[in-house]
């Protein structure tokens, strides 16, 4: 008799990713059709730390979890403003809360699924017949393992990239005067070392979520950890803060530090897939990753009910970025590594010598030919092509 293992597929994680390829694979199949999966994460609860921004320009299962949506995108340099606007495609907000609500209501009434909170996955390793996931409550079997957990530090590219690193407040704010129609997805501040802006979304007219965002080199000291003491970031938002705004209340923080550089995907064999920030789906020259994860979760929640179908249990990595953007990311951390100094200048020039359609395509992972060329003709050629040059002659990028 052939034996069965304890689930079909276990998702590691239920996060951003974790939580989307559950959700898509709910909507696409039904009881016939789906395999049986268990989400394994080891919080009993969402912090509620987390927002999600995108451009709302794709399909998704999280439509109806859109708090705000703002039609036009700002950037400010010294007293310079460049502004977009796009009603076709807004940018739009989803708060942690609201994903998991939106994804615990759509995945609790299918059998086949079962969430297992306050779990920890140790290892995975393969087994005589399937995948042992060794959990803190005991091994668990799988056909396949899709794996979300964060990317470990021998996995990032770090000589070919730089962290995003920063502190944000939610405010209640009476009167703060900013437009609630217009994120500010830019406003660079002075620094000597990194790249340094406010980051500003108006979420009424009495309620802010600003950040301060910090491009930073990792070249030992200061690092990350060192940002996010109170005499970093904070103190750097605080000190904007007190010479903008009057009179507000600290509703919630909200923190983060995002590899912005290439990820290799550990690999096991092909029952086992990286997916996530661990699967290299987050941009490295943005950060950003919600986009990119949806296309991800309907690529792999399709190759699940394929192999639940025909019986052939493995997984392949979705092809979510084309070689020629993923080249533009190197050669763009490349320049912004070498000549950070510069970095306000260039993407004032990018955000105005493009359009507003251009601009959401590229920075959500879609675009054309034309927009990457675009892109290209936006920025000035010397710096860039030094940079591609020494990124081909050190390919580590030093
Ligand atoms: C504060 C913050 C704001 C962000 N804002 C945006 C944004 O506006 N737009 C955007 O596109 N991107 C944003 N990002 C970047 C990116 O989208 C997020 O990091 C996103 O959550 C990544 O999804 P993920 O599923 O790969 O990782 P996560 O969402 O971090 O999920 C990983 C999951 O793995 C679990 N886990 C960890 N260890 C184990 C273990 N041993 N066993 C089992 N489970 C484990 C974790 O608890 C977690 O739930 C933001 C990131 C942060 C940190």
């Amino acid at each position: 008799m052939t034996r069965m293992p304890d689930t079909d597929v276990a998702i590691i994680g239920a996060g951003l990713a974790g939580l989307s390829i559950a959700t898509w694979l709910a909507e696409s199949g039904d009881g016939a059709t789906l395999p049986r999966v268990t989400l394994i994460e080891p919080r009993l609860e969402d912090a509620n730390d987390h927002t999600w921004c995108f451009w709302d320009q794709q399909p998704h299962p999280f439509r109806e979890a859109i708090c705000h949506r703002w039609p036009r995108w700002r950037l400010h340099h010294k007293g310079q403003v460049v502004e977009r606007e796009d009603q076709e495609a807004c940018y739009a907000m989803i708060s942690e809360d609201a994903l998991s609500t939106t994804a615990s209501r759509k995945l609790q009434d299918v059998n086949e699924f079962d969430v297992k909170r306050g779990t920890y996955v140790r290892s995975i390793s393969p087994g005589r017949d399937f995948l042992d996931v060794n959990t803190t409550l005991g091994t668990l079997e799988a056909r396949l393992v899709i794996d979300t957990r964060p990317p470990s530090l021998s996995s990032l590219s770090r000589q070919q990239g730089m962290w995003q690193v920063f502190h944000g407040l939610e405010l209640e704010v009476p009167g703060h005067g900013f437009d609630v129609t217009t994120a500010t997805l830019m406003d660079f501040q002075p620094s000597t070392d990194s790249i340094d802006f406010i980051y500003l979304l108006p979420l009424s007219s009495t309620r802010l979520l600003v950040e301060w965002t910090c491009f930073h080199v990792d070249r030992g000291a200061p690092t990350c950890r060192d940002l996010l003491t109170p005499e970093g970031l904070p103190n750097r938002l605080a000190h904007w803060l007190h010479q903008r705004l009057t009179g507000w209340t600290v509703i919630r923080h909200e923190t983060g530090c995002l590899p912005m550089m290439p990820v290799r995907p550990p690999t096991l064999d092909s029952r086992y897939l990286a997916a996530g920030v661990r699967g290299g789906w987050m941009r490295p020259s943005t950060g950003y990753s919600f986009e990119t994860c949806q296309r991800g979760a309907r690529a792999v929640s399709g190759q699940l009910l394929q192999a639940a179908a025909t019986g052939r249990w493995q997984l392949s990595a979705p092809r979510l970025r084309g070689p020629v953007l993923h080249w533009m990311d190197k050669v763009f951390l490349h320049a912004l590594r070498r000549q950070p100094e510069r970095a306000p200048e260039w993407f004032m020039q990018m955000f105005a010598s493009t359009q507003a359609a251009q601009q959401r395509r590229f920075l959500g992972d879609t675009p054309g030919w034309l927009d990457m060329l675009a892109m290209m003709r936006a920025l000035p050629s010397a710096p860039f092509l030094k940079a591609a040059l020494a990124m081909a002659i050190l390919p580590t990028g030093r």
